[in-house]
């Protein structure tokens, strides 16, 4: 809903919001807030919220550090978890320059300059329909997270062995106070792992809501004591957690991939899209699996994509296409993780596909076999190729697309390589305990 400032001073008072959180997004994908009592209200709603910006990744140096936020009031929430001392609100912000432009190093900002280009392109909306997944763990009595599950269900289990469920009910309720049509929630393939399913929105509403979402999922976890990780692999030899995500352009009320005389009721728009997430699947790979970790989770075996095609029936490949059709016809991305930054990886998937639009470029044949199961050989016949296997491949496949680097745009593009290089120069000097074990004694 998009709200006036006058109808948010009149909530104000009538709900006693004693607490205002600015919250915006840095490159990582983490969510920073700025905490401010209602007696700012007013300097909030005329843009004049000043904050450091050289204490945030990737956001600017010293010397240029001051910043402004500027709600997004359409935004605007009250949580309905209470505090003593009245309640709180948040507003999504952008990050803006101090002479009022809006600052290009900001993920949200990068996000509404690609819809913008894709509304040049003749479309009205992206919708993105998340799948994020996650475990819970205990809590030590620290209060810190332990890798212990709290337990041993598995998918679509019914409780007593799904202990967990109490907790995912408190989480689908408080999502639905604030105003998210949840679609499903269900216990996940591997033990104390959970996914809850909402419902699509255009892009910038579904990013937010994901980062709004991420919080809530933690919070309520740990009412529960238990602590809620979107890490994608937190333990090997069970599946990782993934954040699938369902697409669809939209001309109005029409969806753009919908064609009833279509190949598979498919329309071109939707082939060329779904030709240009292939394409650029590899580069794509650094913004949707931006952590050494992701790549744990990119192996055969546990559900997760390791291979770039696409198929109607199997979830092997990278994109499927669920069957449903009419407006509910889409492409679901399966690679991206939860901890991928959602205005990046939703820019990036975006330009790709607009990209394929643009060159009216062609799938290859849809793959209908389990390609875990297939020999290389096989799969070098069927044209399929390996996504990267370590953060450090997927950057030098970003390095070397230009049409996914223009969807981070020039400050974010260099920002985000500078960070993960050093992220993976930090990881490739440790020494692991696996290493340890196979190596100590036998050399
Ligand atoms: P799966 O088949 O992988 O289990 P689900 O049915 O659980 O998928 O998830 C469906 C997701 O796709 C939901 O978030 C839903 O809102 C979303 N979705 C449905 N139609 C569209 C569409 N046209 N565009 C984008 N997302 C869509
Ligand atoms: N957890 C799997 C993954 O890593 C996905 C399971 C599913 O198909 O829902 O992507
Ligand atoms: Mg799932
Ligand atoms: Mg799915």
């Amino acid at each position: 809903k998009q709200y006036t400032a006058d109808e948010i001073r009149t909530i104000v008072k009538q709900e006693n919001v004693q607490f205002l959180r600015l919250m915006f997004t840095d490159i990582n994908g983490i969510i920073k807030n700025v905490e401010v009592p209602i007696s700012q209200l007013e300097k909030v709603l005329n843009n004049k919220i000043t904050m450091d910006g050289s204490s945030i990744d990737g956001f600017v140096r010293i010397e240029e550090s001051d910043m402004l936020l500027f709600p997004d009031l359409s935004t605007w929430m009250i949580f309905p978890w209470g505090s003593e001392h009245g309640k709180v609100a948040r507003i999504i912000c952008s990050v803006h320059m101090t002479d009022g432009t809006p600052f290009a190093g900001d993920p949200r900002n990068n996000l509404v300059r690609v819809v913008e280009k894709m509304q040049a392109a003749g479309f009205s909306s992206f919708n993105i329909g998340p799948e994020p997944e996650f475990f819970l763990f205990k809590m030590d009595e620290n209060g810190r997270p332990t890798t212990t599950l709290n337990d041993k269900g598995s998918y679509f289990d019914l409780a007593p062995l799904d202990l967990g469920e109490n907790c995912r009910r408190d989480i689908v309720l408080e999502l639905e106070k604030m105003g998210f049509e949840v679609e499903a929630s269900h216990h996940e393939v591997a033990p104390g792992q959970h996914e809850v399913d909402f419902k699509y929105a255009n892009a910038l509403e579904a990013a937010d809501n994901i980062q709004t979402f991420k919080l809530v999922v933690k919070t309520i976890a740990r009412k529960h004591g238990l602590y809620a990780t979107f890490m994608p692999k937190p333990l090997h030899g069970i599946n990782g957690s993934g954040m699938h995500m369902n697409m669809s352009l939209f001309r109005g009320q029409e969806n753009a991939f919908y064609d009833a005389k279509g190949d598979g009721q498919l329309s071109d728009t939707a082939l060329h899209f779904l030709a240009g997430l292939l394409d650029h699947a590899r580069a794509l790979t650094a913004i949707n699996n931006p952590i050494v970790n992701s790549y744990k989770r990119l192996v055969p075996g546990f559900e997760a994509p390791v291979y770039i095609a696409w198929s109607g029936k199997n979830r092997s490949p990278l994109i499927r296409v669920p069957s449903g059709r009419g407006v509910s016809t889409r492409l679901e991305m399966r690679s991206v993780d939860p901890s991928a930054n959602p205005y990046l990886s939703i820019a990036a998937m975006l330009t790709a596909g607009l990209d394929g639009i643009a060159e009216k470029l062609q799938p290859e044949e849809a793959v209908d076999r389990n390609i875990y199961r297939m020999a290389p050989a096989e799969r070098l016949a069927n044209h399929i190729q390996d996504l990267p296997s370590t953060l450090h491949n997927a950057l030098k496949y970003l390095e070397n697309d230009e049409v996914v680097q223009g969807a981070l745009g020039d400050h974010l593009y260099h920002s985000f390589l500078d960070s993960k290089n050093v992220e993976w120069a930090a990881y490739r000097q440790q020494v692991s305990e696996w290493e340890r074990e196979q190596y100590l004694e036998l050399y």
